[in-house]
């Protein structure tokens, strides 16, 4: 066993945490090269004191001077740098060989782009990297030798449940990716135009960024994964399913020609997915309460209602539509998820923004390179805006009461 130096891109988010958590219990296997994190330098700084990273990176140079300063108070040598030539700087650095590519929306693309060209083991949690370069992305991975393990819970799983099988992938009929529902599975549909951020951001099962939990509440999540799915395990999109299954225990499957199902159990914890990329091909603790299955009284299935969750169904149409139209979906969902977190729009809105966004950019087949994929996400980006100026001023005002 060789220590394996770890960047962590978004170190002091949800993902990032639990990373370094994990990474805490194991300081023979894992040393921490770089942490990274945009705004909060506070916790930032904390992590620096406690895991001794060689660089730290921040967002901006206002960040960076407070930062050096706590750093040369407290008598650590940690290098400082900032933005986003930093982050893809450390993310292809000699001085690690993992890259945990946990930064929140495209804002991760550059640097998870740059680990795989770097030839890293990248640990992804970062799908709407993938969401939005698919086929560049898995085409530089091949191209230089770089590893990619998936964090997401039901790409872990589906990961886990491929590699059991002896020769990986032979035989496989269909993914099926659970997914709890989030917040609002039962409410009355009549009262989503009132969610507030908070009740969006309060997810049954897990504990999450705020982005993310919004998309779990609107379902955005799940239609991002069905096409990180897509990529990730080169699997044509009629053989990517979606199941609700509201205890989250089991966190995706894989059914076999032979209709054998393989599934992964676990406790909603992230760490138990992050310490198995961690660690693969070995198996380490994870710091995760053991599953009791006793204490389960029922675990339920059933498939997912697209007229409530129009941005699983929204998903699930640019699953099928290819390149351009995931760039649209992703952008338009990142804008509206932003003005709905800042109280500008109605929960309901962000699928209505995100629809007329992607009615309005027709997807451009066959187009791959970065400079196109960046085009393409700046287009959406603006256009969704403008929806946003559009949209019923009552909509606006009514929020603002809340
Ligand atoms: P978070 O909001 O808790 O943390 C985001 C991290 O990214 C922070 O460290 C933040 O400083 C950094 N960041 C934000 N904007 C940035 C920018 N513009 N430039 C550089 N750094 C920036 O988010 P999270 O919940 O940890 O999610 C991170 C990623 O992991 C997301 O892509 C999410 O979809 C994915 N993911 C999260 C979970 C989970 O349980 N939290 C599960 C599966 C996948
Ligand atoms: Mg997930």
């Amino acid at each position: 066993m060789s220590m394996q130096r770890l960047a962590i891109l978004g170190s002091t988010g949800s993902i990032g945490t639990s990373t370094l958590d994990v990474a805490a219990r194991h300081p023979d296997r894992f040393r921490i090269f770089a942490l990274t994190a945009h705004r909060r330098i506070d916790r930032l700084f904390e992590q620096c004191l406690a895991f001794l990273p060689d660089v730290a990176v921040v967002g901006d140079a206002e960040g960076a001077a407070e930062l050096e300063q706590k750093l040369r108070a407290a008598r650590l040598t940690t290098e400082v740098a900032y933005g986003p030539q930093a982050l893809s700087a450390v993310a292809s650095a000699s001085g690690c060989d993992t890259v945990v590519a946990a930064i929140v929306g495209g804002a991760g693309l550059a640097s998870s782009l740059a680990a795989a060209r770097a030839g890293k083991k990248i640990l992804l949690a970062n799908k709407e990297a993938l969401v939005m370069s698919g086929a560049l992305f898995m085409r530089t991975v091949a191209q230089h030798g770089a590893t990619l393990l998936p964090l997401d819970s039901e790409h872990n799983a589906i990961f886990q449940c491929l590699s059991t099988n002896a020769c990986t992938g032979a035989g496989v009929e269909r993914l099926i990716l659970t997914a709890s529902g989030g917040p609002f599975l039962q409410r009355d549909l009549d009262t989503l135009d009132d969610v507030t951020p908070d009740q969006a951001c309060k997810h049954p099962n897990w504990v999450m960024g705020r982005k993310i939990s919004v998309d779990s509440a609107t379902m955005m999540n799940k239609g991002l994964e069905v096409i990180e799915a897509r990529w990730l395990f080169d699997m044509p999109p009629e053989r990517i399913e979606v199941l609700i299954h509201p205890q989250s225990v089991i966190h995706s499957m894989v059914a076999y020609a032979d209709q054998s199902v393989l599934a992964q159990l676990g406790n909603p914890d992230m760490r138990t997915p992050i310490a198995h990329a961690m660690a693969y091909p070995e198996r380490v603790d994870s710091g995760v309460a053991p599953l009791d299955l006793t204490r389960m009284a029922n675990l339920s299935f059933h498939a997912p209602d697209l007229a409530r969750f129009p941005c699983l169904r929204l998903g699930l149409q640019v699953l099928r539509d290819g390149c351009t139209a995931s760039v649209t979906l992703n952008a338009a969902n990142e804008i509206a998820v932003d003005a709905f977190l800042h109280e500008q729009i109605r929960f309901t809105d962000i699928a209505r923004v995100v629809e007329k966004t992607l009615e309005s950019l027709p997807p451009l087949a066959g187009s791959a390179a970065l400079e196109d994929i960046l085009a393409a996400d700046e287009r959406a980006r603006a256009m969704a805006r403008q929806f946003i100026t559009q949209l019923p001023t009552s909509r606006v005002a009514v929020v603002a009461v809340h």
